[in-house]
Protein backbone atom coordinates (compact mmCIF):
# COMPACT_ATOMS: atom_id res chain seq x y z
CA UNK A 1 0.00 0.00 0.00
CA UNK A 2 0.96 3.66 -0.90
CA UNK A 3 0.85 5.94 1.85
CA UNK A 4 0.90 9.26 2.07
CA UNK A 5 1.60 12.07 5.03
CA UNK A 6 0.07 15.23 4.56
CA UNK A 7 0.97 17.77 6.91
CA UNK A 8 -0.57 21.43 6.75
CA UNK A 9 2.43 23.94 6.66
CA UNK A 10 2.36 25.88 10.02
CA UNK A 11 -1.04 24.92 10.08
CA UNK A 12 -2.61 28.00 12.57
CA UNK A 13 -1.02 31.00 11.49
CA UNK A 14 -1.04 29.79 7.91
CA UNK A 15 -5.06 29.18 8.91
CA UNK A 16 -5.09 33.12 10.11
CA UNK A 17 -3.05 34.75 7.16
CA UNK A 18 -5.84 32.76 4.87
CA UNK A 19 -9.05 34.21 7.18
CA UNK A 20 -6.87 37.48 7.44
CA UNK A 21 -5.68 39.35 4.10
CA UNK A 22 -3.86 41.57 5.91
CA UNK A 23 -1.21 38.97 7.60
CA UNK A 24 -0.29 37.39 4.50
CA UNK A 25 3.28 37.75 4.00
CA UNK A 26 4.04 39.07 6.86
CA UNK A 27 5.74 37.00 10.04
CA UNK A 28 2.54 35.60 12.43
CA UNK A 29 2.96 34.44 15.33
CA UNK A 30 0.07 32.54 17.11
CA UNK A 31 -0.07 32.53 20.38
CA UNK A 32 -2.53 31.88 23.74
CA UNK A 33 -2.90 35.07 24.63
CA UNK A 34 -0.80 38.05 23.42
CA UNK A 35 -0.74 40.04 26.31
CA UNK A 36 0.69 37.76 28.41
CA UNK A 37 3.30 35.61 29.01
CA UNK A 38 3.53 31.95 27.32
CA UNK A 39 4.68 29.91 24.57
CA UNK A 40 4.51 30.46 20.62
CA UNK A 41 1.61 27.68 19.14
CA UNK A 42 2.67 28.47 15.64
CA UNK A 43 5.12 30.63 13.48
CA UNK A 44 4.10 31.78 9.62
CA UNK A 45 7.32 30.43 7.52
CA UNK A 46 7.93 34.67 7.02
CA UNK A 47 8.52 34.49 11.10
CA UNK A 48 10.65 31.83 11.00
CA UNK A 49 13.91 33.65 9.47
CA UNK A 50 14.08 35.03 12.96
CA UNK A 51 14.35 32.27 15.01
CA UNK A 52 11.05 32.15 16.01
CA UNK A 53 9.33 28.75 16.17
CA UNK A 54 6.30 26.96 18.11
CA UNK A 55 7.18 26.18 21.77
CA UNK A 56 9.17 29.29 22.13
CA UNK A 57 8.79 31.82 24.84
CA UNK A 58 6.46 34.13 23.59
CA UNK A 59 9.31 36.82 25.33
CA UNK A 60 12.00 35.53 23.19
CA UNK A 61 9.59 35.65 20.05
CA UNK A 62 8.98 39.70 21.03
CA UNK A 63 12.58 40.00 21.26
CA UNK A 64 13.53 38.25 18.01
CA UNK A 65 10.95 39.75 15.31
CA UNK A 66 9.03 42.44 17.75
CA UNK A 67 7.17 43.61 13.85
CA UNK A 68 5.79 40.42 13.73
CA UNK A 69 1.85 40.46 14.02
CA UNK A 70 0.55 38.15 17.31
CA UNK A 71 -2.09 36.67 17.16
CA UNK A 72 -4.42 34.89 19.47
CA UNK A 73 -5.17 31.40 18.52
CA UNK A 74 -8.50 30.57 17.66
CA UNK A 75 -8.41 26.31 18.41
CA UNK A 76 -12.22 25.94 17.17
CA UNK A 77 -11.63 27.75 13.94
CA UNK A 78 -8.64 25.13 13.72
CA UNK A 79 -10.68 21.73 14.59
CA UNK A 80 -13.16 22.95 12.30
CA UNK A 81 -10.40 23.24 9.37
CA UNK A 82 -8.83 20.04 10.62
CA UNK A 83 -12.60 17.84 10.58
CA UNK A 84 -13.22 19.56 7.00
CA UNK A 85 -9.08 18.33 5.66
CA UNK A 86 -9.81 14.42 6.67
CA UNK A 87 -13.33 14.97 4.44
CA UNK A 88 -11.25 16.24 2.15
CA UNK A 89 -9.00 13.36 1.78
CA UNK A 90 -11.74 11.15 2.59
CA UNK A 91 -13.25 11.61 -1.00
CA UNK A 92 -9.69 9.63 -2.33
CA UNK A 93 -10.03 7.01 0.07
CA UNK A 94 -11.57 5.81 3.26
CA UNK A 95 -8.05 4.99 4.71
CA UNK A 96 -7.33 7.98 6.60
CA UNK A 97 -5.71 8.58 9.99
CA UNK A 98 -5.60 11.59 11.59
CA UNK A 99 -1.95 11.56 13.44
CA UNK A 100 -2.17 15.11 14.54
CA UNK A 101 -4.64 18.65 14.42
CA UNK A 102 -2.38 18.69 11.05
CA UNK A 103 -1.40 15.38 9.83
CA UNK A 104 -3.01 12.43 8.46
CA UNK A 105 -1.70 9.14 7.16
CA UNK A 106 -3.71 8.34 3.78
CA UNK A 107 -3.51 4.99 2.57
CA UNK A 108 -3.93 4.62 -1.41
CA UNK A 109 -5.70 1.43 -2.92
CA UNK A 110 -4.07 -1.76 -4.85
CA UNK A 111 -4.70 0.49 -7.93
CA UNK A 112 -1.69 2.54 -6.95
CA UNK A 113 1.43 0.44 -7.75
CA UNK A 114 4.10 3.47 -8.16
CA UNK A 115 5.34 6.45 -6.62
CA UNK A 116 4.84 7.93 -9.24
CA UNK A 117 0.64 7.30 -9.57
CA UNK A 118 1.16 8.22 -5.63
CA UNK A 119 2.64 11.41 -6.20
CA UNK A 120 0.10 12.79 -9.03
CA UNK A 121 -2.50 12.33 -6.03
CA UNK A 122 -0.77 14.09 -3.56
CA UNK A 123 -0.26 16.89 -6.11
CA UNK A 124 -3.82 16.75 -6.54
CA UNK A 125 -4.83 16.72 -3.00
CA UNK A 126 -2.44 19.71 -2.30
CA UNK A 127 -3.97 21.98 -5.01
CA UNK A 128 -7.60 20.77 -3.80
CA UNK A 129 -5.79 22.27 0.05
CA UNK A 130 -5.05 25.47 -1.63
CA UNK A 131 -8.41 25.71 -3.91
CA UNK A 132 -10.53 25.17 -1.01
CA UNK A 133 -8.72 26.78 1.94
CA UNK A 134 -5.89 28.90 0.78
CA UNK A 135 -3.59 26.53 2.81
CA UNK A 136 -0.17 24.62 2.17
CA UNK A 137 0.87 21.04 3.01
CA UNK A 138 3.72 19.25 2.61
CA UNK A 139 3.14 15.34 1.89
CA UNK A 140 5.21 12.80 2.19
CA UNK A 141 4.70 9.32 0.65
CA UNK A 142 6.42 5.92 0.82
CA UNK A 143 5.68 2.11 1.09
CA UNK A 144 5.03 2.39 5.12
CA UNK A 145 3.64 5.36 7.44
CA UNK A 146 7.50 5.46 8.45
CA UNK A 147 8.56 6.58 5.62
CA UNK A 148 5.65 9.12 4.55
CA UNK A 149 6.12 10.45 7.72
CA UNK A 150 9.92 11.03 7.47
CA UNK A 151 9.20 12.33 3.64
CA UNK A 152 6.51 14.82 4.47
CA UNK A 153 9.84 16.54 6.23
CA UNK A 154 12.27 16.82 3.51
CA UNK A 155 10.46 19.39 1.68
CA UNK A 156 8.46 22.15 3.27
CA UNK A 157 6.52 24.24 2.66
CA UNK A 158 4.38 23.18 -0.41
CA UNK A 159 6.76 19.89 -0.55
CA UNK A 160 5.92 16.59 -1.82
CA UNK A 161 8.77 14.27 -1.17
CA UNK A 162 8.51 10.44 -2.39
CA UNK A 163 10.81 7.60 -1.48
CA UNK A 164 11.39 4.02 -1.56
CA UNK A 165 13.38 2.24 0.61
CA UNK A 166 16.44 2.83 -1.09
CA UNK A 167 15.64 6.78 -2.05
CA UNK A 168 14.77 6.70 2.27
CA UNK A 169 18.47 5.24 2.51
CA UNK A 170 19.85 7.67 0.37
CA UNK A 171 18.03 10.86 1.79
CA UNK A 172 18.55 9.55 5.63
CA UNK A 173 21.31 7.56 6.25
CA UNK A 174 23.65 10.49 6.43
CA UNK A 175 21.12 12.24 8.20
CA UNK A 176 21.70 12.57 12.58
CA UNK A 177 20.12 9.44 14.35
CA UNK A 178 17.21 11.89 15.89
CA UNK A 179 16.16 12.42 12.81
CA UNK A 180 14.69 9.03 12.38
CA UNK A 181 11.05 8.99 14.01
CA UNK A 182 10.42 7.82 17.22
CA UNK A 183 14.16 8.19 18.47
CA UNK A 184 13.81 11.55 20.68
CA UNK A 185 16.59 13.49 22.68
CA UNK A 186 16.60 10.33 25.10
CA UNK A 187 17.58 7.27 22.53
CA UNK A 188 19.65 9.56 20.85
CA UNK A 189 21.74 10.02 23.15
CA UNK A 190 22.19 6.40 24.37
CA UNK A 191 22.54 5.92 20.76
CA UNK A 192 25.49 8.29 20.43
CA UNK A 193 26.88 6.88 23.65
CA UNK A 194 27.31 3.33 21.30
CA UNK A 195 28.96 5.52 18.39
CA UNK A 196 25.75 5.54 16.29
CA UNK A 197 25.12 9.26 15.57
CA UNK A 198 23.46 8.65 12.06
CA UNK A 199 20.76 6.86 10.53
CA UNK A 200 22.75 4.57 8.33
CA UNK A 201 24.91 3.70 11.19
CA UNK A 202 21.84 2.82 13.14
CA UNK A 203 21.40 0.38 9.77
CA UNK A 204 24.82 -0.77 10.21
CA UNK A 205 25.36 -1.18 13.54
CA UNK A 206 26.04 -4.81 14.94
CA UNK A 207 23.22 -7.20 16.07
CA UNK A 208 24.80 -7.75 19.44
CA UNK A 209 25.65 -4.18 20.12
CA UNK A 210 21.50 -3.27 19.71
CA UNK A 211 20.52 -6.07 21.84
CA UNK A 212 22.67 -5.72 24.19
CA UNK A 213 22.00 -1.73 24.79
CA UNK A 214 18.43 -2.13 23.80
CA UNK A 215 17.01 -5.51 24.02
CA UNK A 216 14.23 -6.77 21.48
CA UNK A 217 13.78 -3.01 20.46
CA UNK A 218 17.18 -3.23 19.04
CA UNK A 219 16.86 -4.96 15.76
CA UNK A 220 13.41 -3.69 14.88
CA UNK A 221 15.44 -0.08 15.57
CA UNK A 222 17.70 -1.09 12.99
CA UNK A 223 14.62 -2.28 10.50
CA UNK A 224 13.53 1.27 11.01
CA UNK A 225 16.48 2.67 9.93
CA UNK A 226 16.17 0.72 6.60
CA UNK A 227 12.81 2.50 5.93
CA UNK A 228 11.20 -0.49 7.11
CA UNK A 229 7.91 -0.54 9.17
CA UNK A 230 4.71 -2.47 9.60
CA UNK A 231 2.87 -0.56 11.97
CA UNK A 232 -0.73 -0.86 10.14
CA UNK A 233 -2.98 2.16 9.39
CA UNK A 234 -5.69 2.44 11.22
CA UNK A 235 -8.97 4.31 10.04
CA UNK A 236 -10.72 6.51 12.01
CA UNK A 237 -13.78 5.33 11.54
CA UNK A 238 -13.34 1.70 12.80
CA UNK A 239 -12.21 0.67 16.33
CA UNK A 240 -15.32 2.32 18.08
CA UNK A 241 -15.68 0.79 21.52
CA UNK A 242 -19.68 1.08 22.50
CA UNK A 243 -20.15 -0.88 25.17
CA UNK A 244 -19.16 0.89 28.50
CA UNK A 245 -18.97 4.48 30.08
CA UNK A 246 -15.20 4.00 29.79
CA UNK A 247 -12.83 4.17 27.33
CA UNK A 248 -9.44 3.23 26.98
CA UNK A 249 -6.64 3.03 24.46
CA UNK A 250 -3.96 1.15 23.51
CA UNK A 251 -1.02 3.29 22.20
CA UNK A 252 0.31 2.63 19.31
CA UNK A 253 3.62 3.17 20.41
CA UNK A 254 4.82 3.38 24.07
CA UNK A 255 4.67 6.87 25.13
CA UNK A 256 6.02 9.28 27.47
CA UNK A 257 5.68 12.51 26.03
CA UNK A 258 3.55 14.71 28.10
CA UNK A 259 1.90 16.43 25.53
CA UNK A 260 0.86 13.73 24.08
CA UNK A 261 -0.58 11.71 27.00
CA UNK A 262 -2.76 14.65 27.72
CA UNK A 263 -4.34 14.80 24.21
CA UNK A 264 -4.98 11.23 24.74
CA UNK A 265 -6.57 11.32 27.72
CA UNK A 266 -8.44 14.66 26.80
CA UNK A 267 -9.97 13.02 23.74
CA UNK A 268 -10.74 9.60 26.31
CA UNK A 269 -12.36 12.41 28.32
CA UNK A 270 -14.91 13.95 25.23
CA UNK A 271 -15.76 10.17 24.02
CA UNK A 272 -17.07 9.92 27.49
CA UNK A 273 -18.73 13.07 27.95
CA UNK A 274 -20.09 12.30 24.70
CA UNK A 275 -21.69 9.12 25.20
CA UNK A 276 -23.03 9.76 28.45
CA UNK A 277 -24.75 12.78 27.06
CA UNK A 278 -25.75 11.15 24.12
CA UNK A 279 -27.26 8.03 26.23
CA UNK A 280 -28.99 10.64 28.83
CA UNK A 281 -26.64 9.68 31.89
CA UNK A 282 -24.43 11.98 34.10
CA UNK A 283 -22.03 10.85 36.79
CA UNK A 284 -19.62 11.91 39.25
CA UNK A 285 -17.04 9.79 39.71
CA UNK A 286 -13.87 9.86 37.45
CA UNK A 287 -11.60 7.24 37.02
CA UNK A 288 -7.87 7.09 35.24
CA UNK A 289 -6.82 3.89 34.14
CA UNK A 290 -2.68 3.82 33.02
CA UNK A 291 -1.11 0.87 32.59
CA UNK A 292 3.28 1.71 31.60
CA UNK A 293 5.07 -0.81 29.09
CA UNK A 294 5.97 -2.78 32.00
CA UNK A 295 2.46 -3.44 32.20
CA UNK A 296 2.05 -2.06 36.05
CA UNK A 297 -1.47 -0.59 35.80
CA UNK A 298 -3.08 1.72 38.07
CA UNK A 299 -6.37 2.54 38.37
CA UNK A 300 -7.18 5.95 40.58
CA UNK A 301 -10.70 8.18 41.24
CA UNK A 302 -12.02 10.90 42.03
CA UNK A 303 -15.35 11.91 42.69
CA UNK A 304 -16.64 15.28 41.34
CA UNK A 305 -18.67 17.82 43.44
CA UNK A 306 -21.41 17.64 41.11
CA UNK A 307 -22.98 15.14 38.34
CA UNK A 308 -21.68 16.05 34.71
CA UNK A 309 -21.75 15.08 31.60
CA UNK A 310 -19.42 17.70 30.63
CA UNK A 311 -15.51 16.85 28.61
CA UNK A 312 -14.44 20.21 30.05
CA UNK A 313 -15.08 18.85 33.92
CA UNK A 314 -14.06 15.51 33.36
CA UNK A 315 -11.03 15.92 31.67
CA UNK A 316 -9.34 18.06 34.43
CA UNK A 317 -9.95 15.78 37.41
CA UNK A 318 -8.59 12.98 34.81
CA UNK A 319 -5.56 15.06 33.84
CA UNK A 320 -5.23 16.34 37.79
CA UNK A 321 -5.01 12.20 38.67
CA UNK A 322 -2.17 11.53 35.54
CA UNK A 323 -0.32 14.09 37.14
CA UNK A 324 -0.74 12.88 40.52
CA UNK A 325 0.38 9.43 39.23
CA UNK A 326 2.27 9.02 36.39
CA UNK A 327 6.32 8.68 37.17
CA UNK A 328 7.31 9.59 33.64
CA UNK A 329 7.27 5.89 32.23
CA UNK A 330 6.68 5.33 28.98
CA UNK A 331 2.56 4.46 28.77
CA UNK A 332 1.32 1.37 26.71
CA UNK A 333 -3.07 2.17 27.80
CA UNK A 334 -4.61 5.34 28.83
CA UNK A 335 -8.26 4.70 30.00
CA UNK A 336 -10.98 7.31 31.71
CA UNK A 337 -14.24 6.16 32.62
CA UNK A 338 -17.36 8.16 34.90
CA UNK A 339 -19.37 5.76 37.18
CA UNK A 340 -21.90 6.62 39.66
CA UNK A 341 -23.99 7.32 36.87
CA UNK A 342 -27.78 8.75 36.84
CA UNK A 343 -30.12 9.76 34.31
CA UNK A 344 -29.99 13.08 33.58
CA UNK A 345 -33.42 14.01 33.87
CA UNK A 346 -33.14 12.72 37.68
CA UNK A 347 -29.76 14.07 38.54
CA UNK A 348 -29.67 17.28 40.75
CA UNK A 349 -28.90 20.09 38.44
CA UNK A 350 -27.19 23.15 38.85
CA UNK A 351 -26.84 25.87 36.51
CA UNK A 352 -23.12 25.47 36.07
CA UNK A 353 -22.57 26.62 32.50
CA UNK A 354 -25.17 29.71 32.93
CA UNK A 355 -23.60 32.21 29.88
CA UNK A 356 -21.79 29.79 28.44
CA UNK A 357 -24.08 29.34 25.03
CA UNK A 358 -21.48 29.70 23.32
CA UNK A 359 -19.17 26.80 24.35
CA UNK A 360 -22.38 24.70 24.36
CA UNK A 361 -22.77 25.07 20.91
CA UNK A 362 -19.53 24.88 19.95
CA UNK A 363 -19.44 21.28 21.72
CA UNK A 364 -23.16 20.47 20.29
CA UNK A 365 -21.54 21.26 16.77
CA UNK A 366 -18.34 19.25 17.20
CA UNK A 367 -20.33 16.31 18.69
CA UNK A 368 -22.45 16.62 15.44
CA UNK A 369 -19.52 16.68 13.27
CA UNK A 370 -17.45 13.86 15.03
CA UNK A 371 -20.94 11.75 15.37
CA UNK A 372 -20.84 12.07 11.31
CA UNK A 373 -16.57 11.59 10.92
CA UNK A 374 -16.59 8.77 13.64
CA UNK A 375 -14.43 8.60 16.98
CA UNK A 376 -11.06 8.91 16.07
CA UNK A 377 -11.93 12.27 14.21
CA UNK A 378 -11.62 13.63 17.35
CA UNK A 379 -7.83 12.72 17.77
CA UNK A 380 -6.77 16.12 16.15
CA UNK A 381 -8.55 17.91 18.49
CA UNK A 382 -6.45 16.39 21.53
CA UNK A 383 -3.45 18.78 21.71
CA UNK A 384 -6.05 21.47 20.82
CA UNK A 385 -9.00 21.85 22.70
CA UNK A 386 -7.19 22.16 25.98
CA UNK A 387 -6.38 25.50 25.04
CA UNK A 388 -9.83 26.80 24.20
CA UNK A 389 -10.66 30.29 25.83
CA UNK A 390 -13.59 29.16 28.15
CA UNK A 391 -13.09 30.57 31.40
CA UNK A 392 -14.67 27.72 33.57
CA UNK A 393 -12.48 25.18 32.45
CA UNK A 394 -10.02 24.79 35.05
CA UNK A 395 -6.95 24.58 32.80
CA UNK A 396 -4.18 26.19 34.93
CA UNK A 397 -2.68 23.24 35.71
CA UNK A 398 -1.90 22.61 32.37
CA UNK A 399 2.37 23.23 31.72
CA UNK A 400 3.34 26.05 28.71
CA UNK A 401 5.16 22.56 27.17
CA UNK A 402 1.69 21.24 27.17
CA UNK A 403 0.94 23.85 24.58
CA UNK A 404 3.70 23.32 22.37
CA UNK A 405 2.79 21.20 19.75
CA UNK A 406 3.03 17.75 20.63
CA UNK A 407 6.12 15.63 19.91
CA UNK A 408 6.26 12.39 19.07
CA UNK A 409 9.24 10.98 20.28
CA UNK A 410 8.56 8.86 22.58
CA UNK A 411 8.53 6.34 19.93
CA UNK A 412 9.43 3.05 19.23
CA UNK A 413 10.84 2.91 22.89
CA UNK A 414 11.80 -0.62 24.24
CA UNK A 415 8.53 -2.51 24.93
CA UNK A 416 9.29 -5.48 26.29
CA UNK A 417 9.73 -9.03 25.17
CA UNK A 418 6.98 -11.35 26.92
CA UNK A 419 9.72 -13.12 29.25
CA UNK A 420 10.72 -9.28 30.43
CA UNK A 421 7.08 -8.40 30.89
CA UNK A 422 6.17 -11.66 33.18
CA UNK A 423 9.32 -10.28 35.20
CA UNK A 424 8.12 -6.96 35.93
CA UNK A 425 4.60 -8.28 36.85
CA UNK A 426 6.07 -10.69 38.85
CA UNK A 427 8.40 -7.81 40.56
CA UNK A 428 5.77 -5.46 41.39
CA UNK A 429 2.49 -5.37 42.90
CA UNK A 430 0.12 -4.68 39.98
CA UNK A 431 -1.21 -1.85 41.71
CA UNK A 432 1.77 -0.03 42.76
CA UNK A 433 3.45 2.70 40.82
CA UNK A 434 6.86 1.93 40.07
CA UNK A 435 9.57 4.92 41.97
MG1 LIG B 1 2.47 20.91 10.12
Amino acid sequence: MMILLVDMDAFFASVEQAHHPHLRGKPVIVCGDPGRRGVVTAASYEARPFGVHAGMRLQEARRLCPQAEYVEGDPAKYVGLSLQLLDLYTRYTPDVEPFSVDEAFVGLGPEVRTLEQAAVIGREIQREIDRRFGLGASIGIGPNKLVAKMASGVEKPRGLTALDPEGFREVFWPRDIQTMWGVGPKLAERMRSLGIKTVGELARAPDHLLKAAFGIIGPQLRECAWGEDDTPLVPYHRGLDAKSMGHEVTLTEDCDDRASLEGTLLRLADQVARRMRGEGYVGRTVTLKLRDHRFVTVLRQRVLPDFTAEAERIYPVALALLHANWNGAAVRLLGVSVSQLARAADAPQRELFAGEDRSQRLREALDRVRDRLGEASVVPLGTLVHRRRLAHVPFGTLSSRALAPAKRDAGRNARPSPRARVRANRARDPGEVPP
